[in-house]
């Protein structure tokens, strides 16, 4: 690539389609490493809870367990299940953001409003649960876009907002529309995300405390779906965070 491009005295039509070309099989190896690492990382995050159901069950079948320890086992089979469920949703989630088409991703007008108050009440139990008080206020905004792709955005950002708090915290979902443009802005008082974290939690599996996104049913790709989901809708996303002080995520539409 490098020697083409140095050598101006030499371009052509033919030279510079060569150009094109090469720079795009760097792109497609680029692409392709990125999916071999996504499958291997799949197959490990899924292995995870595989492992512990066939554990559990395979202590009750031996007759291992004593009576009493029986429904505590049933219970640890069935929170790996639903991990195991959540995370094959999710990764169906992205790859269908990442592949799809226009004709599986259909834009149309999508009321923002509606949809924030749909993300509002289906989380207002958990947030209840984990006594973090959790608000939505907004203005009628409307874009064209992919609803349920909109919805999982805003879903995963609340839903962050509320997990990664602390008992008496505030998580809040505000609705504007700034300079014409509809923002929509997630911000919450909890634990926060360190300079060095902020740049890398977008990206696939990456968890700043694994163990804490674990116990509070985490997949670790619910930012990556924000981020292909803005990049569908072309859209903005900020992050601002203080370690202690919490969170604030904005996403501006054009
Ligand atoms: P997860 O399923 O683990 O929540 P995400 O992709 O949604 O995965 O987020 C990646 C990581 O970014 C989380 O594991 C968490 O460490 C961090 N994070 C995301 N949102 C927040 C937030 N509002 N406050 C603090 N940390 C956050």
């Amino acid at each position: 690539v490098y020697q083409l491009l140095a050598n101006p005295v030499r371009v052509s039509e033919q030279v510079s389609g060569a150009v094109i070309l090469v720079l795009d099989v760097t792109e497609k190896q680029e692409a392709e490493k990125m999916r071999r690492e996504f499958s291997a990382n799949v197959s490990h995050e899924l292995k995870t809870p595989l492992m512990s159901i066939s554990g559990y069950a395979e202590i009750i079948e031996n007759g291992m367990v004593r009576q009493e320890d029986i429904q505590n086992f049933a219970g640890r089979i069935h929170t790996e299940a639903s991990r195991l469920s959540a995370l094959v949703e999710d990764i169906i989630r992205l790859s269908r953001l990442d592949e799809a088409g226009e004709d599986e991703l259909p834009m149309e007008p999508t009321d923002l409003y509606e949809i924030c108050e749909d993300v509002r009440s289906h989380l207002s139990k958990s947030a209840a649960d984990q006594k973090v008080t959790f608000g939505f206020r907004g203005v009628r905004a409307e874009i064209t876009g992919v609803r349920q792709v909109l919805y999982e955005m805003v879903y995963n950002l609340c839903d962050n907002a509320i997990k990664y708090n602390r008992p008496g915290g505030r998580a809040d979902l505000i609705l504007d529309v700034v300079n014409g443009r509809p923002k929509i802005t997630v911000k919450d008082n909890g634990i926060g995300i360190a300079k060095e974290d902020i740049d890398r939690i977008f990206e696939r599996f990456y968890r700043v405390d694994k163990s804490h996104s674990r116990e509070t049913g985490g997949t670790g790709l619910g930012l990556s779906i924000v981020k292909h989901g803005a990049i569908l809708h072309n859209a903005k996303v900020t992050v601002d965070s203080e370690p202690g002080k919490g969170t604030d995520i904005e996403i501006v539409f054009n």
